[in-house]
């Protein structure tokens, strides 16, 4: 190839960082300056001029632009600069860069698949430059993040999804394809928006829109086979759960909002019992939310109680409730319920209000999950810690402005001590000279002093699981995704918090190890699915762990022989 073609491929380029070996093998004499750097100054460099930038979507901007200029040195950059950077290229800016879209788009960074290629979707998958696909995430834009549809506009997420796939979980990005599935947005800014760039017109559904997704999922088992995986993202709840459902037993998929959510906070509450006291048999849930992310929860959390103390799940289920935006789901609703709340329908009178259901079921574990902000209140919290010595509430509606309560709200409205309690339980009390709360969130806040004391909220990223879990089932040849894959996933990253974490009041360990922990995930969710017989890759790794940072993808460049 010429240099020219080399320095304009984004997976070749090195800009700079060409040796003068290099430049005379390739012929690049000329065709950059003098100077030779390193990847290390280089990344020093963006890091630099990334910082420049005060409006958050101008960094995602120059994110996108090294990707599609220099793919390792983005990954370099990405990996290095981790907590500062996931923000930008993932939750919370990619949501604001998916709303402008339209604006913003220069080049295509995955396929989109509209109903105009219906009949034509393995011609497609064919003209994308990459046949080795090892992971597809897809979208169909209706419910991104908390957004709601943003249609054609919604490839920022898979794009997102992927790029953090590779530099979280050592994907190779040559395997990775983002996939965006058009079949129109109902959403009338958009299609009233001159710079949209999906189709213009109304969401097809029912069978127009089955049959258009099922052409694409015989598409992609055709093309690229078996152990290919499939995320699915942000679908809405309509679709989710019967897509999952559908094409859990001939392909490889796998739902970050349904089953990526449930293993993060299941992986949360086994972190927390470590701080609080007793067996996750012996807490009751309530979740505000019965959505894809609570029923996903809740139904992961009856599948381990299951597992660990051998009773049914049915039975597993009766600790666990549900409140959604007619009040608790108790039997007396059970007619005219989606079929993804019924197992949650117990007996029980009905119940309005959230703060009426926590006096009711008195749980020990409060779980925001319905996309509203700021519905912990007060009252609720305080109900909370009258019941509990140390509540446990995870605030896990995003973006930010749709939390359920803020950290500072939850640390200062746990403090108060409960005369009923300090009767009871004087002595541990007298532990605590701050909210007993133990709070985590899904969007990120800034640590809280109190007291004197800096406190740091967790948060519940699905980044924690999903590529450690991808590397996984991609290292072993897995076949399918089985549940306990997600509880061996969950129980991988629980045990990876220290007890420096917890001091600091987190149930989550820091990012900063994410590949670490990310290999460690992938070990575990491959014996696992050696054990059950659905890995494919024989004879088995002896050592799992040594065997997936082996398969990770290193961004650092490699010298080009003459
Ligand atoms: P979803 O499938 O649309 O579910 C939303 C649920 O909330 C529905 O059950 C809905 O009730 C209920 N709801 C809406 N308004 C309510 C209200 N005012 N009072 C009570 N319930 C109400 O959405 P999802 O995918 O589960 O996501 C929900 C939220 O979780 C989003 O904000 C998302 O960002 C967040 N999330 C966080 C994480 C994380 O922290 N790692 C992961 C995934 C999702 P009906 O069923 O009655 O309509
Ligand atoms: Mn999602």
């Amino acid at each position: 190839a010429s240099g020219y073609t080399l320095i304009r491929s984004p997976h070749h380029n090195k800009g700079l960082a060409f040796t003068e070996k290099e430049r005379d093998a390739h012929y690049l004499r000329g065709l950059l300056p003098p100077v030779v750097i390193s990847q290390e100054l280089q990344v020093k460099k963006m890091i630099n001029s990334i910082r420049q930038y005060q409006v958050p979507l101008q960094k995602y901007i120059a994110m996108m632009d090294l990707q599609g200029r220099n793919e390792k040195l983005f990954y370099k950059l990405l990996i290095e600069h981790v907590e500062e950077l996931l923000p930008v290229v993932y939750t919370p800016t990619v949501g604001e860069a998916c709303q402008k879209y339209g604006s913003i788009f220069t080049q295509p960074q995955g396929l989109f698949i509209s109903l105009k290629e219906k009949g034509k979707i393995l011609e497609v998958l064919r003209n994308w430059p990459e046949q080795n696909i090892q992971v597809i995430v897809v979208t169909d834009g209706e419910r991104i993040l908390g957004l709601g549809d943003l249609g054609s506009h919604g490839m920022g997420i898979p794009v997102g999804k992927l790029a953090l796939y590779t530099a979280l979980g050592g994907v190779r990005p040559s395997a990775c394809l983002p996939v965006t599935i058009d079949v129109g947005t109902n959403n009338e800014k958009l299609l009233n928006d001159e710079f949209y760039i999906g189709l213009r017109q109304k969401r097809a559904t029912g069978q127009e829109y089955a049959e258009l997704l099922h052409e694409f999922m015989t598409a992609v088992k055709q093309n690229y086979g078996e152990k290919v995986l499939v995320q699915f993202e942000d679908f809405a709840n309509h679709n989710a759960f019967d897509l999952l459902a559908k094409y859990a037993s001939t392909h490889l998929v796998f739902n970050d909002d349904i089953q990526g959510t449930a293993s993060v906070v299941l992986a949360g509450l086994l972190a927390a019992l470590k701080l609080v006291k007793g067996s996750l048999s012996e807490h009751r849930f309530l979740f505000l939310g019965a959505g894809e992310a609570g029923t996903g929860i809740a139904e992961l959390i009856a599948l381990e109680i299951s597992k660990q103390t051998n009773t049914p799940v049915e039975e597993t289920r009766k600790n666990i409730w549900l409140v959604d935006s007619k009040g608790l789901i108790v039997s007396s609703r059970l007619d005219s319920l989606q079929h993804f709340k019924k197992p949650w329908a117990h007996e029980h009178e009905p119940v309005g209000e959230l703060v009426d259901a926590v006096k009711s079921i008195k749980p020990t574990v409060l779980i925001g999950t319905s996309g509203v902000g700021r519905t912990f209140t007060k009252e609720v919290v305080e109900a909370m810690a009258s019941m509990n010595e140390r509540p446990i509430i995870l605030a896990l509606s995003n973006p930010t402005s749709q939390s359920e309560c803020t950290a500072e709200e939850a640390y200062t409205w746990t403090e108060v001590l409960q005369p009923l309690h300090v009767l009871l339980n004087i002595v541990s009390f007298t532990v605590y000279s701050m909210g007993r709360a133990i709070y985590c969130s899904g969007s990120p806040f800034p640590p809280v002093e109190y007291n004197g004391k800096v406190y740091y909220p967790g948060q519940a990223n699905n980044a924690y699981i999903f590529p450690g879990f991808g590397l996984g089932l991609i290292m072993s040849g897995t076949i399918r995704v089985h549940d306990d894959m997600l509880l061996a996933a969950s129980e991988a990253l629980a045990s990876m918090v220290t007890q420096e974490d917890f001091d600091k009041g987190l149930i989550y360990p820091p990012f900063t190890n994410i590949r670490k922990i990310s290999a460690h995930i992938a070990a575990k969710v491959a014996a696992k699915s050696y054990e059950l017989g659905l890995a494919t890759r024989l004879p088995e790794p002896r050592d799992l762990e040594k065997y997936a940072e082996s398969c990770m993808y290193s961004p650092s460049y490699r010298s080009f022989r003459s």
